[in-house]
């Protein structure tokens, strides 16, 4: 069977790395908050080519953590994506704040364009969490220069993005924070849970401290209401020591995925998403649009070939009946996201297919005829 992550594969390349890891940690008496974390902290800001990395126990949290250190108060708007984990949203929500959806464009993620139009027609919104969705990178300078001309703050949702950038730039280097995950089947995952905010901003960065830790900044000094959203030593030094330093190497047999796909991946009834010559994915995904009412044929077909596949993400955050708590808005109909949700699917691209794996998935696309349903 070909899965869309093979766990097993990726244990069989680490585990020595991470047995070693944990014996260290449980040897060392220290189990959070020490220098293992401190030592990830370090390495991650290196890879993403920023200042400060704050550990946190998952990407949900690490993105309400940047919300509130950017000075979200309750009620205040944020621009995003209805097309996304659930979790971006519910980031906002948990914060305080006002989700306000916008369409996405051609690939999947947020339409850019239509958060310009946004922001002209609403000077109340003062936030942006864009979702570099699918592993695509969204234009960094455009993300900039909605910055610079609304004045915005900008949190960048880089769960499914690490390693991705357009035209250079990385993507997590417009705004002034951004979130990651190290949920496993993310491209940097974990045996567990896991996430980080990065950002170049020291004040962020320090609040940010405080906030994972129930908002002290002391021993015993409460500043703020925070969480206790700390990343474990354990998790820190399995991931600095077995995971980082294949992340590079992961990437780019993703990479070489994409590219085999979308040259050889050659039937009429698959539309293949193209980035654009400038991005640079990490290819989290392989997402395809088929037509809605054969989607459910062309997954049977594929497993059929022992092929398994996912959808990324059947039902929009705006669809969904937990949104009915709180208080939300679409800025614009939905019309490509709903497109998204009816007929995207996801092809296996994890970084342990092999070359014939590859074969068997682009030969059963081919052979595809949605006709013979
Ligand atoms: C996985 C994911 C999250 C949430 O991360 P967790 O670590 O699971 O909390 C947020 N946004 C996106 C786009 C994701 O893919």
């Amino acid at each position: 069977m070909i899965l869309q992550n093979d766990f097993k594969r990726q244990w069989e390349q680490v585990q020595e790395r991470v047995l070693e890891a944990v014996r260290r940690v449980g040897a060392s008496g220290w189990f959070i908050l020490g220098k293992e974390v401190e030592a990830l902290e370090t390495a991650l800001a290196e890879f993403w080519g920023v200042s400060h990395a704050i550990g946190t126990g998952n990407g949900l949290d690490a993105l309400e953590i940047g919300l509130r250190c950017l000075g979200l108060r309750p009620g205040d708007k944020v621009l995003t994506t209805p097309l996304s984990a659930f979790a971006t949203t519910l980031a906002i929500v948990r914060a305080g704040g006002f989700p306000v959806f916008v369409d996405v464009d051609d690939l999947g993620c947020i339409d850019l364009q239509q958060c310009r139009e946004a922001l002209e027609g609403d000077g109340s919104i003062h936030f942006l969490l864009p979702v570099h969705l699918y592993g695509f990178a969204l234009p960094m300078q455009e993300l900039g220069r909605l910055k610079n001309d609304f004045d915005l703050r900008i949190i960048e949702d880089c769960a499914q993005s690490i390693g991705a950038s357009y035209a250079g730039t990385g993507t997590g280097t417009a705004g002034q924070a951004a979130a990651t995950s190290f949920y496993p089947t993310k491209n940097l995952g974990a045996i567990g849970d896991g996430g980080a905010l990065l950002t170049n901003d020291e004040s962020v960065a320090k609040t940010a401290r405080a906030l994972r830790d129930y908002g002290q900044t002391d021993h015993y000094v409460h500043t703020r209401l925070g969480l206790n959203s700390r990343l474990d030593e354990i998790h820190a030094a399995i991931m600095r020591d077995a995971f980082l330093p294949h992340l590079v190497s992961w990437t780019e047999a993703r990479r070489r995925t994409a590219a085999r796909y979308l040259h050889e991946i050659r039937n009429p009834a698959i539309q293949l998403l193209a980035p654009a010559p400038a991005m640079n994915p990490a290819w989290h995904l392989f997402p395809v649009l088929v037509p809605a009412n054969s989607r459910g044929h062309f997954r049977r077909h594929l497993e059929s070939h022992a092929i398994t596949t996912s959808v990324h993400y059947p039902r929009l955050i705006c669809d969904q009946a937990a949104l009915e708590q709180t208080s939300w808005k679409c800025a614009r109909e939905p019309v490509n996201a709903r497109k998204f949700a009816g007929r995207e699917l996801s092809l296996p691209i994890h970084p342990f297919l092999t070359e014939d794996e590859v074969d068997r998935v682009i030969a059963a696309c081919n052979a595809w005829n949605p006709k013979e349903q």
